[in-house]
């Protein structure tokens, strides 16, 4: 997918607060959820973001008038899950990104737009549900400045694993704690050793980490023992989402040898409600590059220098503390950086995920790992922010953290932006910790 019409940078709606210059949601980002109006017992059903309204896209279904291809592309939009939508491929997805384009864009003459009005529903009336019925989710470790970040902080004298520079690792991780961007996360129990002893206690998590990562959602699978190869991995994603695999430090540290995160992982994963497809995106691709004198890929992971393949998406985590909400005062930026950075690409991650001959299936989401960019302010996790605790970040009104405490509402935003192109967004993830269920 490259640029095309649905790109020009002089395309207005004629939904007014779509041209808006701050506005996350123009007619050239058209990203999907799931939602309903606010409060009734309607049923779920896809909607696509623009301005401050929500396109209903069963309505769209209802008003008829839609090329073949984008007729069964809304069709499968009507569903309470788009899996259905996904599994159709990018062919379906671009006609219906095109004829909602085409109907909802300034300057042509529009027929029918009293119907077109009846389809927008005010997203200060909706509230959204996930958006795919997940069915598998694994969260990779794609980042070279995290990992360097955590590895100087663990082992000082250590070095990142042998095997980071030679493949995307991850782990299968669960889908069933899975939460939408609004949902309170409840701070986890576990075994945690103290400092100085030896023997774990159970209680409250007291290491409480957000990571900024984010979601990758499969479009079309694959069949089992028949990979996904390198070039091709990017007509298999639909697009992302903004995804914070919250952390329980403490335990995690604890169990993970050898087998890696479980329960310091499980009890909660958060995403936004609506994704931001892959064509939306194309005109913030730019060069993906292994630097020199670092191993190169091997044969099925490597890409064309000349190809696109990474994304300039630009990432911001904010807290804001119970305190700071009392006083009125803003949240606290902690980090800002892109995904430019991360040391492995999203057609990479596919392509290794079904080497060995794992099957995707539509609505399986990956994490991209925690993105840290090359410099200190750039750390995508408090843990890196903080040196494990050492030096905590400093918030407004005097406050610091070291990790998160109960009341925190942990804020990620991401936006892209590029001369020449209207700006995108992909709209707010979050989470706010209560606490522990405990004694
Ligand atoms: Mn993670």
């Amino acid at each position: 997918m490259r640029l095309d019409h649905t790109h020009d940078a002089a395309a207005k709606s004629w939904v007014e607060s779509a041209n808006q210059p701050e506005c996350a949601f123009p007619i050239q980002n058209l990203p999907f959820s799931v939602f309903r109006r606010a409060g009734t017992s309607e049923a779920f059903r896809g909607g696509v973001a623009l301005g401050d309204y929500v396109i209903d896209l069963k309505a769209i279904a209802a008003l008829g008038d839609l090329s073949e291809s984008a007729a069964q592309a809304v069709l499968a939009c009507t569903a309470p899950t788009l899996n259905a939508f996904l599994a159709l491929g990018p062919h379906a997805w671009r006609a219906l990104r095109h004829a909602l384009f085409a109907w909802f864009s300034k300057g042509e003459a529009q027929a029918h737009i009293d119907e077109l009005e009846g389809c927008l529903v005010p997203q200060a009336n909706a509230e959204y549900a996930l958006p795919v019925q997940i069915g598998d989710y694994t969260d990779f470790y794609t980042s070279i400045d995290h990992a360097r970040n955590i590895v100087k902080l663990l082992r000082p004298d250590g070095s990142i694993s042998p095997n980071f520079q030679w493949m995307p690792i991850a782990y299968h991780g669960r889908v069933s704690s899975i939460g939408l961007s609004g949902q309170p996360v409840r701070r986890p129990v576990g075994q945690r050793v103290a400092a100085g002893k030896r023997e774990p206690e159970l209680g409250p998590c007291a290491r409480l980490d957000y990571e900024l990562e984010l979601g990758i959602f499969i479009g079309v699978g694959n069949e089992q023992g028949a990979r996904i190869p390198v070039e091709s991995a990017e007509a298999h994603v639909f697009g992302l989402c903004l995804l914070n695999d919250w952390s329980a430090r403490d335990i995690q540290s604890w169990e993970s040898a050898p087998l890696g995160p479980f329960l310091a992982k499980n009890f909660a994963t958060t995403i936004s409600p609506w994704i931001v497809t892959m064509d939306a995106l194309a005109p913030f691709r730019t060069a993906w590059v292994r630097p020199e004198g670092d191993p190169q890929p091997l044969e099925y992971l490597a890409l064309q220098e000349t190809d696109d393949r990474a994304f300039d998406i630009q990432l911001e985590v904010a807290i804001e503390t119970a305190d700071a909400r009392r006083s009125g005062r803003c949240a606290s930026r902690v980090s800002r950086t892109s995904f430019r950075h991360q040391y492995w690409s999203i057609a990479q991650m596919v392509a290794h995920h079904t080497i060995g001959g794992c099957n995707l299936r539509p609505g399986d989401l990956l994490g991209s790992g925690t993105i840290s960019g090359p410099t200190s302010s750039e750390a995508g996790a408090l843990i890196e922010l903080s040196r494990a605790g050492e030096s905590p970040v400093e918030l407004a009104g005097g406050e610091t953290r070291a990790f998160l405490e109960d009341g925190d509402v942990v804020v990620m935003r991401g936006w892209c932006e590029r001369p020449g192109f209207v700006s995108i967004g992909f709209g707010e993830n979050c989470g706010e910790i209560i606490p522990a269920k405990w004694e």
